[in-house]
């Protein structure tokens, strides 16, 4: 229908308005709250994995300390080095090398044995809460309405969407679990180093501060620019989208230099955002790198120097320097968690934010679809219409229009006149902006949605073939369908005749990876569908494009039988299907001009006598 039109257009970034990145802010902290239900069942996992990460930073904090107490036994011999109240309490000889080297692999055991529990804890519990995550915006997405849709590319969605969950993945895989861990380290470190030497520790934290401040402006900067980049790369994926989807215009306009200058300058533009970005990217890392070698070389001198003058245990001496490598390593890191962790809850924030847009009152338990049973009287009242995204266009201005149960109705009339926007509305895509649409004298909307649906069918002129076989598709008019309501469909389609002609027949690939079936066998599966399903209302938006006259005959006898006794509204082109409709209504700039039969119209010599004059209409 209209949306196959329109795909074509250029795009413009006007319209990327709503995809573009949200920037996080510590407001939004709000979003991890929405995600409430998803973390909910997994509340004591979480405590758990808390509980497993503290104790593991805690015998990180221990395993350095234990280092320092080998260097320092080492130098001095054993000798009557300072014993650690906790490790007298286990009876463990702090003096001997022996035993603080049992000691140490027994802690790495057990420090080993927690982070393999942590990595599984966490991925079962993050691999629960993405699959509903995945399976809601999956639902979110079906459920929104056609206008939706229309303000969308449906590539930028689905793979927005991706990234969202794969960054919301990584934070409670990892983020999270490793900023705890870190903040444990630094403040841990910070006491146990307070408690060997104070001049030390502060002398350490007076650098620290600068790079935490300076780390974390850093950090937000660089974010920015790569996502300037990722959004440089998106960029060009969407023209190599758009080329390959529309490659037929592209050959048969010959403007494959056109499309190849249009990707060269974007990936250009994405090498110099990239190379910006890593050259910011190397001056971070030398910074931290400068900072924290700096800060250790500080501390190792001033350490040396007041071991040498007796005040500072040896083994105090080694612990301080592995910890503050610890402590510092540890808060040069954080700056990348932080900044993953924006990451994901600006992801969260926009993947909530998509769940929570408004969506239809679509059907999906399938025990009350099937009551509805209509007799098929449509009628349009006054019907005003525009499109929710173009305010200022009225496409149709007062349409009257009555189809009796069982009529056929051809709409012709020039393309723009907004033919399939009322096939859009009848299928209840969208509502009339003033005026109604009434189904056996009830007003549309007042019907539930599925259910009406259910008993609409509609041809669209481009029919899109699922992946799969010929079977699924056709019986994707009605999913129970049986082996011989699918054959019978086929066989009244007119379509059971080629699909035996194929060596699997029933069971032959459509689609990328299956045969490339022609415009008029496509047309009559996408029949044998909607005979399969058996609608009350038809709506069929004929192919322009020209069928051979075999196949088009074919079709032409299929949709015999398919509108036999259904009320029917067809978007005609080809004066054929024209001439064997009940009444005829030629519509142009969103009204009803004239009415009739083809004889009647044609004596008239009216609009519709000059577009059949004009070959407006096909004459096939
Ligand atoms: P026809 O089927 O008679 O060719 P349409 O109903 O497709 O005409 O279009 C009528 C008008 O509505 C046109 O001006 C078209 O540009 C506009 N239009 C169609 N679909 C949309 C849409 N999804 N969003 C905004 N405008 C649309």
């Amino acid at each position: 229908m209209a949306k196959s039109g329109r795909q074509e257009l250029p795009k413009t970034g006007a319209e990327k308005g709503n995809d573009e990145a949200r920037k996080f802010s510590w407001k939004n902290w709000g979003a991890l709250g929405k995600m409430g239900s998803y973390l909910r069942p997994h509340a004591w996992g979480y405590a758990l994995g808390i509980l497993i990460i503290s104790a593991s930073g805690i015998l990180t904090l221990l395993v350095t300390r234990l280092w320092g107490q080998l260097g320092g036994v080492g130098t001095m011999g054993d000798g009557p080095a300072q014993v650690e109240s906790p490790m007298q309490a286990l009876n463990i000889d702090m003096t001997n090398l022996t035993s603080i080297g049992w000691t140490i692999l027994i802690v790495l055991f057990v420090q080993a044995t927690l982070s393999f529990a942590r990595v599984v804890l966490f991925a079962r519990m993050t691999e629960d809460m993405m699959r509903d995550m995945r399976s809601d915006a999956f639902e979110a997405i079906v459920r929104m309405p056609m206008r939706f849709f229309d303000t969308r590319r449906v590539g930028d969605l689905n793979s927005r969407v991706s990234a969202d969950i794969t960054a919301i993945q990584d934070i409670f895989t990892t983020t999270m679990a490793e900023l705890l861990r870190q903040v444990i380290i630094i403040i841990g470190g910070i006491l146990a180093l307070l408690y060997f030497s104070v001049t030390l520790t502060l002398l350490m934290l007076a650098t620290l501060p600068v790079m935490i401040i300076a780390a974390i402006l850093f950090g937000r900067f660089i974010r920015k620019l790569s996502k300037r980049t990722q959004d440089q790369v998106a960029e060009s994926n969407t023209i190599v989208q758009e080329t390959l989807t529309g490659i037929i215009s592209v050959k048969s306009f010959a403007n494959e230099a056109l499309e190849l200058v249009r990707y060269g300058t974007s990936i250009r533009d994405i090498r110099t955002l990239a190379l910006k970005g890593a050259i910011w990217r190397g001056a971070f890392a030398s910074f931290i790198i400068l900072f924290i070698f700096g800060a250790i070389t500080l501390v190792i001198f001033k350490g040396a120097d007041l071991m040498a003058s007796g005040g500072l245990e040896s083994e105090h001496f080694f612990t301080f320097l592995l910890m503050t490598g610890l402590v510092a390593g540890s808060i040069g890191g954080i700056a990348a968690q932080f900044s993953a962790l924006q990451k994901g809850l600006g992801a969260i924030e926009s993947l909530m934010e998509l769940m929570d847009e408004p969506q239809e009152p679509v059907d999906t338990r399938s025990e009350s679809l099937t009551k509805l049973k209509l007799a098929g009287r449509v009628q349009f009242k006054n019907v005003h219409f525009h499109y929710p995204n173009r305010e200022d266009i009225n496409v149709l201005k007062g349409i009257d229009l009555d189809i009796a149960p069982g009529e056929r109705i051809a709409l012709v009339g020039p393309s723009g006149a907004g033919k399939s926007t009322m096939a859009s509305l009848l299928l209840r895509f969208h509502d009339p902006v003033s005026g109604d649409i009434l189904i056996d004298g009830q007003s549309l909307a007042s019907f539930p949605l599925t259910a009406y649906r259910k008993r609409v069918a509609f041809v669209p002129q481009e029919v899109i073939l699922f992946g799969g076989d010929i079977r699924s598709n056709i019986a994707y008019g009605k999913p129970d369908a049986t082996e011989n309501e699918i054959m019978d469909a086929a066989e009244k389609a007119n379509a059971k005749e080629f699909i035996d002609s194929f060596p699997e027949g029933f069971d032959t690939l459509v689609g990328e990876r299956g045969v490339q079936l022609s415009g008029g066998q496509r047309q009559r599966i996408a029949i044998a569908r909607a005979i399969l399903r058996n609608p009350d209302i038809l709506i069929l938006d004929e192919a322009t494009s020209a069928l051979d006259s075999t196949s088009e005959l074919e079709v032409q006898k299929a949709l015999d039988v398919l509108m036999q006794g259904r009320s029917s509204l067809i978007i005609a082109h080809r004066l054929s299907t024209i001439r064997s409709a009940d009444r005829i209504a030629v519509i142009a700039d969103g009204t009803i001009q004239e009415w009739g039969n083809h004889e009647d119209l044609m004596a008239a010599q009216g609009p519709y006598f000059r577009l059949v004059e004009n070959q407006e209409i096909g004459l096939a």
